[in-house]
């Protein structure tokens, strides 16, 4: 996955078009000098999207594209829910193939292994298959929207109430009462269940088949977090049309990720007609999670270097072996607080740096330095030369 950089200012409507009523509502919006409605990013995919439908059109799909950053939204502040936060994105785009969808899950429980996050467990649901169902009976995308807001905040019975109240058909209530009831279980036997369900609907059968194409790619003994199929999840955000999902750990009640199938927001945003499938990462949450389970980083195995003067009168030496060491890509610090050494290395020993350099007039004379491993607690007097090779040894 590529790096792209995307705006923490943009036009409103970019943004808003397709972020669903909630998140729109906690948009920071204003205007800027030139009189412009702009609003700080809620979201990165909207932006990604539009980078793929104009300066990305001709690329060779697929193309894959990650970004990192923070986003603003006026949520409630509590544990695991900040006003402005991080998120990881990742988008595969160019790809309709279940393929696709299970990269971008598998990739998901990866970085949660690769972070030692365990019980990891996926929540799975196919906005296809809802909206397929309200589209046969005739309702329209904006009442469709508002129906999937109330599933996505778990208010399955007003959902419902809605839906009678618009005139959805006793029928078709039935059948979504009979999908929202459907959660958990062994995955083969809960697509069969859905199946059964929406017998009659044809586009919410395909959509259920996509989603068991999906499931039987992740079967795999390689993966190893759970998953629970929920056939009446759905998620905020408006421009989802497939597969969708959110990772979680128990210690945390919210989710630390989710994402989905988006293939008709690239077009939205004059492209071609592009499918894309993408998740957003929570890295607050995913840092949270990681202290819950008392989870730590393997150690950062980059070595650091503090060159120290033994007397003010080798300053301008000391701060030439600095140049050399970090021409030599060698991430290296100068005393500047004029310590003596000996403090200078309890200094260098708090922060964990790997390496010291001493820098004194004896040694200098003939053309040395004395180089202290921090870890062994051993020095040497060597050229240059021969302490960056140590160094990098
Ligand atoms: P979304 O962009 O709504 O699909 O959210 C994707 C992920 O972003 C969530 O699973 C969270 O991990 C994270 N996230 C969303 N809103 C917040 C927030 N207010 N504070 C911290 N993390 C958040």
């Amino acid at each position: 996955y590529e790096e792209v950089i995307t705006p923490v200012v943009e036009h409103y409507e970019l943004l808003a078009a397709k972020i669903g009523e909630e998140n729109r509502k906690r948009m920071y919006v204003f205007e800027d000098l030139g009189g412009r409605k702009v609003a700080l990013r809620p979201e990165f995919t909207a932006s990604v999207a539009r980078l793929v439908a104009t300066k990305m059109r001709y690329d060779p799909k697929p193309i894959r594209l990650f970004c990192v950053g923070t986003l603003y939204r006026y949520d409630e502040p509590q544990s695991g829910r900040y006003r402005e936060f991080w998120q990881a994105n990742y988008e595969l785009i160019g790809s309709d193939r279940p393929e696709a969808d299970a990269e971008i899950l598998a990739l998901t429980g990866n970085l949660m292994e690769s972070l030692n996050l365990s019980n990891c467990r996926f929540k799975i649901g196919h906005v296809g298959i809802l909206r397929s169902i309200l589209t046969q009976e005739g309702i329209k995308e904006e009442r469709q929207n508002v129906i999937m807001e109330l599933l996505d905040r778990k208010k399955q019975d007003k959902a419902l109430q809605f839906l009678e109240e618009i005139g959805g058909s006793r029928g078709c209530i039935n059948v979504l009462r009979n999908l929202i009831a459907i959660r958990g279980g062994e995955p083969e036997g809960v697509i069969q269940e859905i199946r059964e369900v929406v017998k009659g609907y044809g586009m919410a059968l395909t959509a259920a088949e996509n989603l068991r194409d999906i499931l039987n790619l992740m079967r795999s003994r390689e993966v190893k977090f759970e998953m629970s199929v929920e056939a009446g999840f759905a998620r905020g955000l408006e421009y989802y049309t497939g597969m969708i999902f959110e990772a979680f750990i128990p210690e945390i009640s919210v989710a630390l990720g989710g994402g989905g199938r988006y293939d008709r927001l690239i077009e939205l945003f004059g492209g071609e007609s592009t499918p894309a499938v993408g998740v957003a990462l929570g890295m607050d949450r995913f840092i949270l999670g990681m202290e819950k389970q008392g989870v730590t980083l393997p150690k950062d195995a980059k070595k650091r270097v503090l060159v120290v003067p033994v007397v003010d009168e080798v300053r301008g030496e000391a701060f030439e072996v600095s140049l050399r060491l970090r021409r030599a890509g060698i991430h290296t610090e100068v005393e500047v607080m004029g310590r003596s050494v000996s403090k200078a290395l309890s200094d260098a020993s708090r922060r964990d740096l790997t390496h010291v350099i001493i820098v004194g007039p004896k040694e200098l004379e003939e053309g040395k330095i004395v180089l202290r491993d921090m870890e062994k607690q051993k020095q040497k007097t060597l050229s240059i030369q021969e302490a960056l090779e140590e160094i990098d040894n």
